[in-house]
């Protein structure tokens, strides 16, 4: 009771879920086969270790590329913003312990059955 973490409510409707309540359940990703067998760019936000900052909150992993980028409770943003600029549809939770995948353009999470082993940051 006595940590804080304030970072841990609005991340959490996305993990473990295989698709939010809210949203109906016919919809689906239309891009699973954007998703290639990438290595993770590294263990932190790729722009925020060139910026020499380590102030991220998630880390969010680019199933197309293996760009590592910050999540959009982190001041960088720049999960998000790789999307913007390169139009990689699906992000992967590089959080341990978090299977979930994101698409931009369909705007759902998911998980994947079949789904590699996270390799997740240290
Ligand atoms: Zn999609
Ligand atoms: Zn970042
Ligand atoms: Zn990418």
């Amino acid at each position: 009771m006595a940590s804080t973490a304030p970072h841990t409510f609005k991340d959490a409707r996305a993990s473990g879920v295989v698709a939010s309540e809210s949203r109906p359940m016919d919809r689906s990703c239309k891009h699973l086969d954007q998703i290639r067998d990438v290595m993770p760019s590294g263990p932190g936000c790729v722009e925020c270790v060139a910026a020499g900052r380590h102030d991220w909150v998630h880390l969010r992993w680019c199933q197309e590329c293996g760009h590592v980028g910050c999540c959009d409770n982190s001041p960088g943003k720049h999960a998000t913003g790789h999307n913007r600029t390169t139009h990689h549809p699906i992000i992967r939770s590089y959080e341990p312990g978090e299977e979930w995948y994101y698409c931009y353009p369909d705007d759902i999470d998911f998980e994947l059955a079949d789904a590699p082993p996270n390799p997740s940051h240290p």
